[in-house]
């Protein structure tokens, strides 16, 4: 099936995991909006894209926020075209075990994770409702199923897929799907900061949590990427409301 070029917005673009998705759509060949708290760090990666020779734009927006979140969407739309494929990929880290864990560590994973997956899918459904079509992909994570110290983070990635299903079933009707992808260990500064916390070098790190990973390495961005365009493509139309774990195997 031949591929229209779409206007997507990758939110947490800048590095890591939302960088590379970017960079793969903009190789699909839609033109991408990199929408990340730094404007200078969005326009990096967008212009990475430009000399690869896809088209992009880096904005600066705190996802959390609801007016800099309306106003990038509208930018998109004005410099772009209507955004169809929205990537819900910003994120933090605020691990503690619970009884350390500070309301503001609590908060603050929230108000990044689901009020901006929220608030950034709100901005965006009318214009994919009007295009009747559009796609939305969440960024879970393998600890949505628990995990030690990340009280926080587990309970907005399993609020993520929950939110994943309900704009499946909302959506549907208007040609728009939502979807979920729940990494599980991927090399980014996100899993480099863990092993800092937990005074481990990154390398030892990485060991350690292949070995207990059936496929016996940790996963790329890459690998994230590639799932991600899977759910965006014309092709995965019936595929809706489905939480992928790409963690080298049925669990870590
Ligand atoms: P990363 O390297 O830390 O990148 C996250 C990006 O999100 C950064 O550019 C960050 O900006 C941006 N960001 C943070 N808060 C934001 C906000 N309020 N508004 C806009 N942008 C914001 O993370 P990653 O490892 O690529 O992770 C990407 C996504 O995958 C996250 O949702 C994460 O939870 C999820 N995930 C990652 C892993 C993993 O192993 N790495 C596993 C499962 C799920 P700054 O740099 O300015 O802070």
């Amino acid at each position: 099936m031949s591929q229209p070029p779409r206007v997507a917005i990758v939110t947490g673009g800048a590095r890591g995991i939302g960088a590379t998705t970017a960079r793969k759509l903009a190789a699909k060949g839609h033109a991408v909006a990199v929408v990340d708290l730094n404007e200078a760090d969005a326009e990096a990666t967008a212009k990475t894209i430009t000399a690869e020779g896809g088209t992009a734009i880096g904005l600066g927006a705190d996802v959390s926020d609801s007016e800099q979140v309306e106003t990038a969407v509208s930018t998109v739309a004005e410099r772009l075209g209507p955004p169809t494929i929205l990537v819900n990929n910003a994120g933090v880290l605020r691990d503690n075990l619970l009884f350390k864990m500070s309301e503001d560590d609590w908060d603050t994973v929230m108000q990044v994770h689901l009020r901006g997956a929220f608030l950034m899918s709100r901005a965006v459904q009318g214009y994919m409702t009007k295009e009747g079509w559009g796609r939305i992909v969440n960024l879970s994570s393998n600890s949505a199923l628990g995990n030690r110290g990340q009280a926080n983070y587990s309970t907005a990635k399993a609020g993520l897929q929950g939110l994943t299903k309900t704009l499946a079933i909302e959506l549907g009707k208007f040609g728009v799907t939502a979807n979920a992808v729940a990494p599980g260990f991927i090399i980014t500064d996100m899993t480099r900061a863990t092993a800092e916390r937990v005074g481990m070098d990154y390398e030892d790190f990485k060991n350690a949590a292949a070995a207990n990973i059936p496929v016996r390495r940790v996963g790329r961005p890459e690998d994230v990427a590639a799932a991600i365009a899977f759910f965006t493509d014309e092709e995965a139309g019936f595929v809706s409301g489905q939480v992928l774990y790409i963690a080298g195997g049925p669990r870590t």
